[in-house]
C-alpha cells in the first residue's frame, strides 16, 4: 500500500469470512491497480448513517454490502441505479466525488451463467427455494432478461414471503406464485431450479437438500447459490438425475466483477481471479 492506495471495502455483520478481498485484490495486483479492499463488521444498523457520512470524509472509494444491510443502507445513498432500485437493494456503493451512488450488481451476476441457457429457459416456469435478499435478485434478473411464464417462490413462511415482495418495490404484474415447501411436485415442471437458502452450506446442520431428489430430471438447470462446498448436496443430486447445473460461484464471481467495472472502469481478469478463489475454498 502507498499513500495514493485507494480503499475498497466489504460492509456486513460478521464477514470476516468472506471471500471477496481475496478476489478484489487478486484482481488489482494482476492488472496492477492501486486499491486495497477490506472488511469492515458494523455491529448494529443504526451505525451505517455515520459509517456512510465517514466514507465520504475519508474519500473511501466504494462498497460492497452484505448480508444484513443491503435493505438498510439505501436511504443514505445519494442516488441509486435502475436496478438497484427495482428491488430496493443494494451490494455496491461507488462514491464519486463524495456522492454515493448505490448498485445491485447480485442481479446481473445471478443472471451471467443462465444467459447460455437464455433461449430455452424463455416462457417457462422457474422455481426458487427461499426468498431472503438473494431471491430477489434472482426473481428480478428472471423478469428483466428470460421472461419467464411462472416463477415459483418455495417457502416455509409465505407471509412473510409476501411482505418481503410487496416491500421491495418489484413489479406487481411480475408472475410470481408463493407456494409452501410441502407442495413440491409442481418442481417437475419447471426449467430452472434455484436454491436461494442456505441449505447445503458447509456446517450448517439443516436437512442438506432443499427439496425431494426424486423431482430431479435430465431437463432442468439447478442453481445452487451457496458455494462452499462447491459439489453442494443439491448440485451432486442434480448431476446424479442427469440435470444440469451451475453453482453459486458463478454468481460470486459475476457480480464482483460486475462491482469490480464500477469501481475501476476496468475488466476484471476473471479466470486467473477464479483460479485462486478455487484454490482458497478447495483449501
Ligand atoms: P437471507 O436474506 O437470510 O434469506 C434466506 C432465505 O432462506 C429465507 O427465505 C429463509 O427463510 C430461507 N431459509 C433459511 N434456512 C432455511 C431452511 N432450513 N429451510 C427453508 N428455508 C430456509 O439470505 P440471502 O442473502 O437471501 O442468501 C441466501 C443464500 O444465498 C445464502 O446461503 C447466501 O450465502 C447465498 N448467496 C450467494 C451469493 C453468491 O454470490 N453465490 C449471493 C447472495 C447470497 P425464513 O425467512 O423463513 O428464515
Amino acid at each position: 500500500m502507498t499513500k495514493s492506495t485507494k480503499i475498497l471495502g466489504l460492509i456486513g455483520r460478521a464477514v470476516d469470512y468472506s471471500y471477496s478481498p481475496l478476489i478484489h485484490n487478486t484482481a488489482c495486483r494482476l492488472l496492477g491497480l492501486s486499491y486495497h479492499y477490506t472488511v469492515f463488521n458494523i455491529a448494529d444498523p443504526s451505525m451505517i448513517p455515520d459509517a456512510l457520512r465517514g466514507a465520504k470524509a475519508l474519500g473511501i472509494a466504494g462498497f460492497n454490502v452484505t448480508i444484513p444491510y443491503k435493505k438498510s443502507v439505501v436511504p443514505f445513498l445519494d442516488a441509486l441505479s435502475a436496478e438497484a432500485a427495482s428491488i430496493q437493494a443494494v451490494n455496491t456503493i461507488v462514491n464519486e466525488g463524495g456522492k454515493l451512488t448505490g448498485h445491485n450488481t447480485d442481479i446481473a451476476g445471478f443472471a451471467a451463467p443462465l444467459l447460455p441457457y437464455r433461449e430455452s429457459i424463455r416462457g417457462k416456469t422457474l422455481s426458487i427455494f427461499g426468498a431472503g435478499g438473494a431471491a430477489l435478485a434472482a426473481i428480478e434478473a428472471f423478469i428483466r432478461f428470460f421472461a419467464p411464464k411462472e416463477i415459483l417462490l418455495f417457502v416455509r413462511n409465505p407471509e412473510k414471503a409476501s411482505l418481503l415482495l410487496e416491500e421491495s418495490g418489484h413489479d406487481k404484474s411480475a408472475p410470481v406464485r408463493i407456494l409452501c415447501s410441502d407442495n413440491p411436485e409442481i418442481i417437475r415442471e419447471c426449467r430452472v431450479i434455484v436454491n436461494a437458502t442456505p441449505i447445503g452450506t458447509r456446517g450448517n446442520n439443516d436437512s442438506p437438500l432443499p427439496l425431494d431428489r426424486e423431482l430431479l430430471h435430465p431437463g432442468q438447470i439447478v442453481y445452487d447459490m451457496v458455494y462452499n462446498p462447491l459439489d453442494t448436496p443439491l448440485l451432486l443430486a442434480a448431476k446424479q438425475a442427469g440435470a444440469a447445473t451451475i453453482s453459486g460461484i458463478e454468481m460470486l464471481i459475476g457480480q464482483a466483477e460486475h462491482s469490480f467495472m464500477l469501481w475501476t472502469g476496468m475488466q476484471m481478469p476473471v479466470k486467473a481471479v477464479k483460479e485462486s478463489l478455487l484454490q482458497e475454498i478447495q483449501q
